[in-house]
């Protein structure tokens, strides 16, 4: 058995790769985290619970804190983070999930690295981008996408994947300006293998002003795992417009606004949305200037092709992944040591 007190963080993470217990520490050691840890600062605060800034032996760490009544988020997210092979450099590194009291009251809790620059979408209201900036936000974003959404066939395999409530506040930045994907707690899993599709157990639904126009008018066949991934790209061709709006071309950015900010009000009902993205047929407007930027230019045709009507004709991620490299790499601005991010 393991101690945790004699080792450090990464020790303890590389170990757990092979420990067979999914992405986090070994189980038994998961166990006893709440323990170890020191909440320091809240960080987070939604409907569903709180996000914590905490030390665990030396480091910092992020701890999801979910109120009992989202048992079933913190159950899923937990279930996601445990599948074999789910680690990877742009989805949100897991530590463990642990029960604990506080106050007398149970608490369910989810930890994970920490990123001090926190949300995409905080990102994006502090900062504008360059364009190499902005490449390797969106590049890193879809390269999570591809892993969560490909199926890796073997003993040790990994069922494909859909988020479900894929957007910038779901989004993570790393000291390096590339990001991870988090917040699993509707995401659903999908094997050829077994020809089973797991949609797990959570009454909730996605962020209202995410959601797709099939998912709007109800029309998506929710059995169909393929029609679930679509889903994600849609909602990443929102996220990929707010990004250039903050991408600098010719000394300028837009300001930062949410997707259909100028159509519907700030905590949008179902029907507001349903209008707008169904019956409107209505998409995020695209700013002259990009027309005149070669990237953007490319970048506005590629979200086009994420936000389309019709599920069907919607990129797959790899295909998204391929082109965003494309449109990097006849940018000489540009870094071009993607080696490590694309294959
Ligand atoms: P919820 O399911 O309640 O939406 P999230 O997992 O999305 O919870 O976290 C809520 C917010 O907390 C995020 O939008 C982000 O701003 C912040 N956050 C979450 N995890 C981290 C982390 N590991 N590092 C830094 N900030 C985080
Ligand atoms: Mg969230
Ligand atoms: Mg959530």
């Amino acid at each position: 058995a393991t101690s945790a007190g004699d080792s450090t963080l990464r020790e303890y993470l590389q170990h757990s790769v092979t420990s067979g217990s999914g992405s986090g520490l070994p189980l038994l050691v998961q166990r006893t985290l709440a323990k170890q840890v020191t909440l320091i600062e809240c960080i987070g605060r939604g409907k569903y619970g709180e996000v914590w800034r905490g030390h665990w032996h030396g480091e910092s760490i992020a701890v999801k804190i979910f109120f009992s009544r989202d048992e079933e988020s913190w159950k899923r997210e937990t279930e996601i983070y445990s599948t074999v092979l789910l680690r990877h450099e742009n989805i949100l590194g897991f530590i463990g999930s642990d029960m604990t009291s506080r106050n007398s009251c149970t608490q369910l809790w989810l930890m994970t690295h920490y990123y001090p620059q926190g949300s995409l979408f905080d990102h994006l209201n502090r900062n504008a981008l360059s364009h190499n900036d902005m490449i390797w936000i969106c590049l890193s974003i879809a390269n999570g996408l591809v892993h969560l959404h490909t199926e890796i066939f073997g003993t040790e395999g990994k069922p494909a994947m859909a988020h479900r409530d894929l957007k910038s506040k779901n989004i993570l930045v790393t000291a390096n300006g590339t990001c991870v994907i988090a917040d699993f707690g509707l995401a659903v899993t999908h094997s050829h293998v077994t020809g089973q599709l797991d949609l797990g157990n959570n009454p909730k639904v996605g962020t209202k002003r995410y959601m797709a126009p099939e998912v709007l008018d109800e029309s998506i066949d929710m059995e169909c795992f393929e029609a679930l991934r679509r889903t994600d790209i849609y909602a990443f061709g929102l996220v990929l417009w707010e990004v250039c709006r903050r991408t600098i071309s010719c000394g300028i950015a837009e300001e930062y606004k949410v997707p259909y900010y100028d159509v519907v009000p700030m905590d949008p009902s179902f029907e507001d949305m349903r209008k707008v993205v169904c019956i409107d047929n209505y998409r995020p407007s695209i700013p002259n200037r990009w027309s005149s930027d070669s990237l953007l230019a490319g970048m506005s045709k590629l979200m086009k092709e994420c936000w389309h009507q019709n599920p069907n004709v919607r990129l797959p991620a790899l295909r998204i992944k391929k082109t965003i490299h494309k449109l990097a790499s006849v940018d000489e601005k540009i870094r071009l040591d993607f080696d490590e991010v694309c294959v």
